[in-house]
C-alpha cells in the first residue's frame, strides 16, 4: 500500500514538472503571423525591401518581431496593414543588424514605452550594465586619478542608442510570457562571430511556431533549442541565413531540418536565400507555406488549409539516407537543372 502511495505521488510530481516545464501558448482561429517587411511579396500595396518584421499575433498576445531596414518604408507598411502600433505588447529586436532594427524609431514615434526585448551585447546599441568588480583596482593612486573617485556604482549602466526606450536586454533564453521564450544564443562564423541573436519560440498544443530573424547563430542549433521546449516543431517562419550558402550546405541544413528535426511547416524568408527557397520548396511540398511581404499565416489548428501552399512534388520518402544520396549529388534538389531551364526559356 505505502509503495502505492509512493509510487502515485511520484507519477503525479512527475506529471506536475512536465506541466510547469512546458507552458503552453493559445493559438486558435484569430492567431497569425503578418509579414511586415521583406524584399519578396506578392501584395502590392506593400514595399519591398531588404530586411525583415513580422507581427505575431498569439494567446491574446500582439508581438512586433524586428522593425525592417529603413523607417519609412516599414511605418508605410505597418500603415498598408491597417496594424495599430499603440497596442502591441511588446517588441522583440533579434539582433543588432541594421536591416532588423531601423524601423524601430518608427516604433517609438507611435508607442515611445514599449517594452522592447533586445539581446544584451557588452556596449552595445540596445544598452547593458557590468558589475563595477569588473575592473582592477588601484588604491594607491589618488582620488582624482580614480574611476568615480574610487567609489564606483555597484552596477555600471551602459547606454543605448534610444535614451528614453524601455528595452530590456536578454542575456539567456527566457520565457517572458506563458509558453513564450526567448531563445539567446550566440554567433560563432567568422564575420558575425559573438554576434547574439534572440529567436522567438510560442509553445502551442501543437508545437513550437519559431520565428527567427537572421538565424546567425545557426538555423540547426536554433531549432535545438526550440525542441527542449516542446519536441514537436510546428512551424518555422524567418530568415535561416543561407543567402550565400553552397548547394551541399544548403542541402544538409534541408536535410536536417525536414528528417533530423521533423520540422513539420516551414515559411521562410528574409536572408534564407533563393537556391534554399527552392530545396524546401521541393522538401517540404505542400508543407512549405509562401510567406512574402504582406502575408499573413494563420497559426490556428487549421493552420495551412488556408494560405499559399508551395507547389511541386514533396518528396514523401523520409529515409535520411535518400537525403544523403542527394546531397552528394552535384544538383541535390533538382534545382540548377530548374535555373538552367528558367534562363534557357527567358532567351526564347
Ligand atoms: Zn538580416
Ligand atoms: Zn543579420
Amino acid at each position: 500500500m505505502k509503495l502505492r502511495t509512493a509510487l502515485l505521488a511520484a507519477a503525479l510530481a512527475g506529471v506536475a514538472v512536465m506541466v510547469s516545464a512546458g507552458r503552453v501558448a493559445a493559438a486558435d482561429s484569430t492567431s497569425k503571423i503578418t509579414i511586415l517587411y521583406d524584399a519578396f511579396g506578392t501584395d502590392a500595396a506593400m514595399k519591398k525591401d531588404w530586411g525583415y518584421s513580422a507581427l505575431v499575433e498569439i494567446s491574446g498576445k500582439r508581438i512586433l518581431f524586428d522593425t525592417g531596414n529603413d523607417s519609412d518604408i516599414f511605418a508605410a507598411n505597418v500603415k498598408a496593414k491597417n496594424i495599430d502600433l499603440t497596442t502591441i505588447d511588446f517588441v522583440v529586436l533579434s539582433h543588432r543588424h541594421s536591416d532588423h532594427m531601423a524601423g524601430l524609431n518608427h516604433v517609438l514615434s507611435v508607442n515611445p514605452t514599449v517594452k522592447i526585448y533586445a539581446p544584451k551585447e557588452g556596449f552595445g546599441i540596445y544598452g547593458s550594465s557590468l558589475p563595477s568588480s569588473f575592473y582592477r583596482k588601484d588604491e594607491s593612486l589618488p582620488q582624482e586619478m580614480r574611476y568615480y573617485d574610487g567609489k564606483p556604482p555597484e552596477v555600471m549602466k551602459f547606454g543605448a542608442a534610444w535614451q528614453r526606450a524601455n528595452i530590456e536586454p536578454i542575456d539567456k533564453t527566457t520565457e517572458i510570457a506563458p509558453g513564450i521564450t526567448l531563445i539567446a544564443l550566440v554567433s560563432d562564423t567568422p564575420g558575425t562571430k559573438e554576434l547574439k541573436e534572440l529567436s522567438l519560440a510560442v509553445n502551442t498544443a501543437d508545437g513550437v511556431v519559431l520565428v527567427v530573424g537572421c538565424a546567425h547563430p545557426g538555423i540547426e542549433k536554433i531549432v535545438e533549442a526550440a525542441k527542449t521546449i516542446n519536441p514537436r516543431i510546428r512551424l518555422i517562419a524567418g530568415g535561416f541565413h543561407l543567402v550565400v550558402a553552397s548547394d551541399e550546405v544548403i542541402a544538409k541544413s534541408v536535410t536536417a531540418l525536414k528528417d533530423s528535426f521533423k520540422v513539420e511547416n516551414i515559411a521562410p524568408g528574409h536572408c534564407t536565400g533563393e537556391p534554399t527557397f527552392a530545396a524546401l520548396k521541393q522538401a517540404f511540398g505542400d508543407r512549405y507555406l509562401y510567406a512574402g511581404v504582406g502575408t499573413s499565416l494563420p497559426l490556428g489548428p487549421d493552420m495551412g488549409s488556408v494560405g499559399r501552399r508551395g507547389e511541386g512534388p514533396s518528396l514523401q520518402d523520409d529515409d535520411l539516407a535518400t537525403y544523403r544520396k542527394l546531397a552528394q549529388r552535384e544538383d541535390p534538389f533538382g534545382t540548377l537543372r530548374a535555373r538552367q531551364q528558367r534562363t534557357r526559356l527567358s532567351h526564347l
